[in-house]
Order: C-alpha cells, then sequence, then structure tokens
C-alpha cells in the first residue's frame, strides 16, 4: 500500500527525521489558510498523488507571495499530472501539500528497500539525489552506495557513518545522517514497510540535514497489524480493477501486456506469466482466482479481464485440484453469458474431471478454444492477439 507524501511526513516526524513545516490542503481556500499559516515568504506547493517524478512533471511549484500560492492551487487542483510513474492516462490531483520553502545547498539520496536474496533490508545513499535519481541508477549505478543491515542485529551506528561519509557530509551533518537512517530503519521494521525513500534529502544552506520528499510503501500483507496506516489509505489513487478485484477476494494486479489471464495458484499464474512472454507475449495481468474458486468468484474474475480495453484475448488457465475442472467450466459458461464475449477465449484445462469439463466448453454455444497444455494456450493466445 502506497500513502502520500505528507502522511509519510508524518511517520517521519514520529520517528525524528526532520521534515520542512507543512499542512495539507483539500482545496484552493485550504492551500492559502496553510501558507499564511505557516508565515514566511516562501512555500512549496506540492500535488498529493501516488507517483513520483512530480516536480519534473509541474507538480511541485515555488511561491513567493500568498497570491501565487493561490494561483498555484487553483492551476493544480484537479489538473491531472502526467509523470514517469502515472503512465500516458496521468493521474488527478485532489489534494495539495503546502510547505515553507527551504534553502538547498546539496540534494542527496536516501533509500531502503528489502533485499529477497540475502533476506534483510539493504540502504542506498547517492550524492545524486533529486529528480534525476532513475537516471543514476541506469548510468551511473556506481554512484549509488548500498550497505546491507542484518536482520539480526540491526542498523549499526558504523554503517550509518559509513554511508555519511560517502555522501561527504562533515560535522554535526554526520551525527544527524546517522540518527534518521536509524530511524528508517526503524520505522522500516515496525511498521512493515516495502520501501522507504528520502528524495531529496537536503544540506541546507546552514548546513543542517533535511527531508524535503518522503515515499513510504507497506507490504499489504502486513496490513492487518496497522490499523493506523490502513486509515491513510486514499481508494481514489488506486486501480479500480484492483479494489474490486479485492472485495471478491481474488489477487488482481494490472499490467501493460494485451493477453488477459484467469489462473488458480499464485505459482501457476506466475508460470502462466512466464509462458506468455517466453513465446513473445505480453500478459495484461496477474490474475488469481484462489485454489479455492468457486463459479462465482471465476465470473467476477471474468468480468474484471473483460472490463479491460487492452485485452485483446483471454487465457484461462486451471488446474483442477481442490476445484474440479467441470465448476470451472460451468463458471467459465455462466460469465461469458453474462457478461459475453467480444475477444477471443483459450482454455486450458487439467485435473479432477477434465473431460467433463472439456465437454461442458465444447458444448457450450461459444466460440471456445481448448488447449492441451500451457505451451498450446499461451501460443493460441498469442496467435489470436494478431487477428
Ligand atoms: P518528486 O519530483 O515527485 O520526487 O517531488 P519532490 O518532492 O522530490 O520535489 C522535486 C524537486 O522540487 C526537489 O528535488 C527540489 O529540487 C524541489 N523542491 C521541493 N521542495 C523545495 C523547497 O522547499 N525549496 C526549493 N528551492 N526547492 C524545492
Ligand atoms: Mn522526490
Amino acid at each position: 500500500m502506497n500513502i502520500h507524501e505528507y502522511q509519510a511526513k508524518q511517520i517521519f516526524r514520529e520517528y525524528g527525521v526532520t521534515v520542512p513545516e507543512g499542512t495539507p490542503a483539500f482545496s484552493v481556500d485550504e492551500a492559502v489558510a496553510a501558507a499564511e499559516g505557516l508565515g514566511g515568504d516562501l512555500w512549496v506547493v506540492k500535488a498529493q498523488i501516488h507517483a513520483g517524478g512530480r516536480g519534473k512533471a509541474g507538480g511541485v511549484k515555488l511561491a513567493r507571495s500568498i497570491d501565487e500560492v493561490r494561483e498555484i492551487a487553483e492551476e493544480l487542483l484537479g489538473s491531472t499530472l502526467v509523470t514517469h510513474q502515472t503512465g500516458p492516462e496521468g493521474q488527478v490531483v485532489r489534494r495539495l501539500y503546502v510547505e515553507s520553502g527551504v534553502d538547498i545547498a546539496r540534494e542527496l539520496y536516501l533509500g531502503m528497500v528489502v533485499d529477497r536474496a540475502r533476506d534483510g533490508v539493504v540502504l542506498m545513499a547517492s550524492t545524486e539525489g533529486g529528480v534525476d535519481i532513475e537516471d543514476v541508477a541506469e548510468n551511473t549505478p556506481e554512484k549509488i552506495h548500498k550497505v546491507f543491515i542484518d536482520s539480526l542485529t540491526g542498523m549499526a551506528d558504523f554503517q550509518g557513518r559509513q554511508v555519511a561519509f560517502a555522501l561527504g557530509l562533515e560535522g554535526k551533518a554526520v551525527f544527524k545522517a546517522v540518527k534518521f537512517m536509524k530511524a528508517l530503519y526503524k520505522l522500516f521494521v515496525e511498521k512493515d514497510a516495502s520501501i522507504v525513500e528520502i528524495n531529496p534529502l537536503v544540506v541546507t544552506g546552514s548546513g543542517d540535514l533535511i527531508a524535503l520528499d518522503a515515499k513510504v510503501n507497506f507490504d499489504d500483507n502486513a496490513l492487518y497489524r496497522h490499523p493506523a496506516v490502513e486509515q491513510l489509505r486514499d481508494v481514489s489513487e488506486e486501480d479500480p480493477a484492483e479494489l474490486e478485484a479485492k472485495k471478491h477476494g481474488l489477487s488482481y494486479v494490472s499490467l501493460d501486456g494485451n493477453i488477459g489471464c484467469m489462473v488458480n495458484g499464485a505459482g501457476l499464474a506466475m508460470g502462466t506469466m512466464d509462458i506468455i512472454k517466453h513465446y513473445g507475449g505480453e500478459p495484461a495481468n496477474f490474475l488469481d482466482v484462489g485454489g479455492g474458486a468457486t463459479k462465482e468468484t471465476v465470473a467476477e474474475a471474468f468480468k474484471i479481464i473483460t472490463q479491460d480495453e487492452a485485452v485483446k484475448a483471454i487465457f484461462i488457465n486451471i488446474f483442477g485440484g481442490i476445484m474440479k475442472c467441470d465448476v470451472i467450466a460451468d463458471g467459465v459458461v455462466n460469465a461469458v453469458q453474462e457478461v459475453g464475449l467480444s475477444v477471443p477465449l483459450v482454455v486450458r484445462l487439467a485435473g479432477t474431471n477434465v473431460e467433463l469439463g472439456k465437454k461442458i466448453l465444447d458444448e457450450s454455444p461459444f466460440d471456445i478454444v481448448s488447449a492441451d497444455s500451457m505451451a498450446d494456450g499461451a501460443r493460441k493466445a498469442i496467435e489470436l492477439t494478431e487477428g
């Protein structure tokens, strides 16, 4: 689960990571009142969307007067921001964050993610923080300094100092950087985060350290332990198809390809995506209807897939273990009856009652292509997307 910058900054404050003073605003008047409340003569008005790259897309703007705050708020609220992370359709700005401006001397990068290969958290830092960190990672990866944190010992001070020196920090900034890193690690572990990031981490003109941007993602599987975090959810920022799927107990992730997949079991779903890619196709989604899928969940899953306009063919790949193939076949036929079939449908069934399942599909009035194996199904689905 993702949250907004202003929410992440509130969590940072609770953990002792210094952030600029700021106030969220849901309307132009609130933005003006926020700036007046903050005082001073420089403000930053920031679009709050669940995507980075706002700076380059015009979603982060400096204001030197209250009138300018008003103008920027009017322009941003309700506008659609297209950043390199939103996709071409962009994201509508519904919330703003108004902050006191900061005098920036240097922009650094600090982040933490789970390193699955090593079973721990890896701390990443770079002197090249700011809006181009993706380019740095791609073109000059040696400029990203990595430190592995052992889950048993936690983060050691010396590791923090190493990173601080690598960032070229001096004096009190070293101690503050170590404090920030330890705080981030504590937050990461206690809140079951999957990403914590400060970009940019700023050295101010007076040599102080401050987190100018904040990003925190949480592990969905641990959210039940954090009701306060769950409260921060902003469903208007989430994919409607994914929300609908969650309501029906389906695991669904939309992707960029054109072959809609319906599979039972996460492992088989991964395997199905792999085989589609192997034969040169692109899956439109990951969809696991679960080991114990019913006629109803199959119908819901089918609806979700057919609502995706990018889908040019559907590949249903089911292993009938807990769920028998004939029940799945019935579910598919019912679903097609209910929502119609506007793209080719390929079905591969294996397992319990497979013959009966195939018979149901063959005898249905719909043009359903049957496949004998995963490879056969993937190839047929790809062929059918090509017209
Ligand atoms: P992102 O592009 O979505 O990651 O948004 P950020 O919050 O990182 O802001 C993008 C850029 O705006 C930063 O890298 C800064 O250069 C600039 N910026 C943000 N806040 C301030 C501020 O208080 N003062 C100044 N001068 N620049 C700022
Ligand atoms: Mn940023």
